[in-house]
């Protein structure tokens, strides 16, 4: 990839003045259209500022907040198959799925993502489920939103949306445009469903997430959108994104929320949260690592972080900068109670 140059800094959200000056891609950082990538004030104007009502309000708490664990590890201890789509199981095993979602909202979760990471027509297609998006997606809205409202209602239903599966022209097969219409669809159902934000994560290639961000607003322009990429290669994604260029693209795209995801354990997430708080001091930032270093034992990926651990690296994610700290492969309930103590009661002055 393209080595690159420093960029001006951005605005939070909202885009005026000269271009960028990254070579992230051809045209990636050129000034973003405000009628595609609508700033936060645009975005409130849309309806009313309904859409984002409650991402507001969890945000005006003023504490921070604790995401969900890993959806993958915990289907796969429930039984799911290696290769299998884990979207069919909103269908097949719904009980499965939301014992799973009410697993985090026991441990403290306040943001939660839908079973439908692989959800979108291109992934989903592998296995010839193409004409399924919008019944998957839709459905594991509903289902998280009826154990978030079970619960009392305290959590908000993120619309899971990973990559595409494909690679973006021109390295890869897949245009632009029709990156856009895919993931559009999916959030279209996700949006159906009743989620509350979109979350796209996993995500290593800004022409990509750029794609996924407008598709998501074509469909939702003012919903909350928070973005996350993978920082699993010496520092950077694995298309070769620094945490900088990310955190800047990201928010000048409107995202309200950025960070990392996945990748090689919470070691790794730390730096890149440290990194983009440097260079967007007011960005709201996420970190939600995997219970440690993948290792491979009889060709499955094996996660050995203990809650204790995790809960460390929260408290240190935290004060990294991180607002919203959650846990990704690997991790189960009762890593994200580990870290819901060290995080939020530890913060309580009066408890
Ligand atoms: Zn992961």
């Amino acid at each position: 990839m393209t080595e690159p140059r420093r960029t001006r800094r951005l605005p939070d959200g909202t885009r005026s003045g000269v271009p960028g000056r990254v070579d992230a891609g051809p045209g990636l950082l050129e000034p973003a259209d405000p009628a595609v990538f609508p700033g936060s004030e645009a975005r409130r104007q849309v309806d009313g500022g309904v859409s984002s009502a409650r991402w507001r309000a969890l945000l005006a708490e003023g504490t921070p907040i604790l995401a969900d664990g890993a959806m993958g590890t915990m289907l796969f201890l429930s039984g799911l198959q290696f290769g299998d789509p884990p979207e069919v199981w909103n269908l097949t095993q719904p009980d499965v799925v939301r014992r799973i979602h009410r697993g985090y909202l026991e441990a403290g979760s306040r943001i939660l993502l839908t079973n439908t990471f692989g959800g979108n027509r291109l992934r989903l297609g592998l296995h010839r489920l193409e004409e399924r998006v919008a019944e998957l997606n839709q459905t594991a809205a509903i289902l998280l939103r009826s154990e978030i409202e079970a619960a009392g209602g305290q959590a908000l239903v993120a619309g899971d949306i990973g990559p595409s599966g494909a690679i973006m022209a021109p390295l890869g097969t897949l245009d632009y445009p029709e990156a856009v219409d895919v993931f559009a669809e999916q959030a279209a159902a996700l949006v159906a469903g009743g989620a509350d934000l979109i979350w796209i994560e996993t995500m290593s290639d800004l022409t990509e997430i750029k794609a996924a961000i407008e598709g998501v607003r074509q469909v939702a322009p003012g919903i909350a959108l928070i973005t996350t990429m993978t920082f699993d290669t010496r520092g950077r994604t694995m298309m070769g994104v620094s945490p900088e260029q990310a955190v800047e693209a990201l928010a000048a795209w409107g995202s309200d929320a950025i960070g990392g995801n996945c990748g090689n354990g919470p070691d790794e997430i730390l730096p890149v949260i440290s990194r983009m708080r440097a260079v967007a001091p007011d960005a709201i930032l996420v970190a939600k690592s995997n219970a440690g270093m993948p290792e491979l034992v009889d060709m499955r990926a094996v996660y050995r972080a203990s809650p204790e651990t995790m809960a460390g690296a929260a408290t240190e994610m935290r004060a990294a900068g991180a607002q919203i700290v959650g846990a990704c492969c690997g991790s189960t309930p009762d890593h994200l109670k580990a870290m819901h103590k060290a995080l939020i009661d530890s913060t309580r002055t009066d408890s």
